[in-house]
């Protein structure tokens, strides 16, 4: 028997008989894998997720808690996905090629983690701006964000960036880390407590893997050093991506949230397509959509083949990844904003004795 609070569960009050809580693992295709008391199983969903995914916001994904129909002899069924307590979506564009005006479907990329650790690299590209753009995420996914400065091995003196760090976000833990001679990894242990889950967020080759292995292996190290010639292969072969620490916290790297890290900042993108953007300037009208307007050097570079059709795509992709992220946090701040006035009217209400004034 697996105790499933291990695995971050919190009771629910009523089980319908017949039915087991468990977490998604891992998801593979439209198979999962999922823990329970009973150990872990293979499962699918029940078709009505399907139909009635008008988004694909409540679809299952991994460290969704769930209730399943077991299955002695094959998968088990889905039939329950639990509130969430936090989450990463992403934009999935559906009908790419078919032009940028589809529908957006929001894809959930990882759910109910604790903490959002936002990686950045101390040696290389070290952007504050960057990195409040991925705390603006972190704080929309209801995770609590914690700043880790990864590659500590490769600068003398982090002060500065430290310092920067700690100017711009004054509320936010930062820590210098480096996952390959282990300073500073020992600060991360109050975020890896039993049960409690993890998510990185941060642009590819900051170190993402190595501080998931860093962390896997530190307890394994410390009883033997010599694991050099296994160091990766153990964890890449497995496709798992809910990952159990020797601590007994938890870490979620699926594909989707890796993706988050690449496109969650305009910085970034500009940085990436100076190429693209100068050639807006030569547009003949300065708010040229570069759809259809006449004199656009965007078109007209689409022609010529100066500017690489895909490479064209894959800028307008993020950009609309972006608009994405932005129009969320609109929308979450609308709500608020209602929500207050709502409970202020109420509150009014009250004062007047029932009446609405
Ligand atoms: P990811 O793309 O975010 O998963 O980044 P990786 O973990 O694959 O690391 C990208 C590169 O940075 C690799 O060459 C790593 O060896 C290197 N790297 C990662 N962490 C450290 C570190 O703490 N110190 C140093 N010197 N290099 C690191
Ligand atoms: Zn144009």
């Amino acid at each position: 028997m697996i105790d499933l609070k291990t695995y971050g569960y919190t009771e629910i009050e009523e089980i319908p008989s017949g039915l087991l809580p468990g977490r998604i693992t891992e998801l593979q295709r439209e198979r999962f894998t999922v823990i329970t008391a009973q150990g872990e199983v293979t499962a699918v969903l029940k078709g009505t997720f399907y139909h009635s995914a008008e988004t694909r916001e409540d679809f299952p994904c991994v460290g969704d808690f769930v209730l399943l129909l077991p299955n002695g002899s094959g998968d088990s069924l889905i039939v329950t996905l639990l509130p969430r307590r936090s989450k990463f979506s992403r934009a999935n564009y559906s009908g790419h090629a078919a032009g940028y005006t589809k529908t957006i479907l929001e894809q959930v990329v990882a759910t109910n983690f604790d903490y959002v650790f936002i990686l950045s690299s101390l040696n290389w590209d070290f952007n504050v701006t960057r990195m409040m753009r991925y705390l603006t995420q972190a704080r929309q996914s209801r995770g609590q964000p914690v700043v880790i400065l990864t590659k500590a091995d490769l600068t003398g003196d982090w002060s500065r960036p430290l310092a920067e760090v700690q100017q711009s976000m004054p509320d936010v833990p930062v820590h210098a880390v480096s996952s390959h001679n282990g300073h500073g990894l020992n600060e991360l242990d109050v975020y890896l407590k039993p049960g409690s889950t993890v998510v990185f967020l941060g642009m590819s080759g900051v170190g993402k893997s190595s501080l998931l292995n860093a962390l896997m292996e530190r307890d394994a190290m410390k009883v033997s050093a010599i694991r050099e010639e296994d160091s990766r292969g153990r964890h890449t072969t497995t496709h798992r991506q809910l990952f159990m620490l020797p601590s007994g916290a938890m870490v979620i790297d699926t594909p989707g949230m890796r993706e988050l890290g690449l496109f969650g900042a305009d910085e970034g993108i500009s940085a990436g397509f100076s190429d693209v953007e100068e050639r807006f300037s030569a547009c003949r009208f300065k708010d040229c959509r570069h759809e259809a307007e006449p004199g656009c050097a965007v078109l007209a570079a689409l022609a010529d083949g100066s500017l690489p059709r895909e490479r064209w795509e894959r800028y307008m992709a993020q950009q609309q990844e972006n608009q994405f992220v932005q129009n969320r946090t609109n929308y979450l701040r609308g709500k608020d904003a209602r929500n207050q006035s709502a409970a202020m009217q109420r509150k009014q209400m009250k004062k007047n004795g029932g009446r609405k004034k």
